[in-house]
């Protein structure tokens, strides 16, 4: 594990305070990858590798969003309970897309610095499902 620090400008007005920031810069290893996906919840797997079971609500609600006036639908994974805020932008002629929000729940996502790829996932489910056979690498590119 290395500590690197950064130093941070504030830049607001009439004051020149820089402030130094220590930010941790944890390098995970491959071993510590793998044991992550090992204990990974079956249900957070599954999610990761075939995409949410999202339950779609019948309707928007009026929201704001950083000042802005948006419908919102509320979505939830069947499958692990991920939450979604699908926000769209409504005016007289258009609609269009506007921001979207997750929650995760505990445990889904890797912890700070550590990067599971889709590729990562889909090797651990095949190492669950008993897909790769001994002499067979299981590592990806
Ligand atoms: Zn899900």
């Amino acid at each position: 594990m290395a500590v690197r620090t950064r130093v941070v400008t504030d830049d607001t007005a009439d004051s020149d305070v820089i402030r130094s920031e220590q930010m941790e810069t944890i390098e995970w290893s491959a071993a510590d990858k793998k044991k992550w996906l090992a204990a990974l919840p079956e249900e957070f797997l599954l999610c990761r590798v075939v995409m949410h079971a999202w339950n779609v609500p019948l309707g928007f609600h009026d929201a704001k969003v950083n000042g802005r006036k948006v419908k919102q639908m509320d979505l939830v994974c069947d499958r692990c309970g991920t939450e979604k805020d699908a926000r769209i932008k409504v005016t007289r002629t258009k609609v269009d897309r506007d921001s979207v929000a997750m929650h995760y729940p505990d445990g889904y996502l890797a912890p700070s610095g550590m990067y599971i790829t889709k590729n990562d996932a889909w090797m651990e489910l095949a190492r669950r499902r008993k897909a790769i056979r001994r002499g067979e690498t299981a590592e990806t590119e």
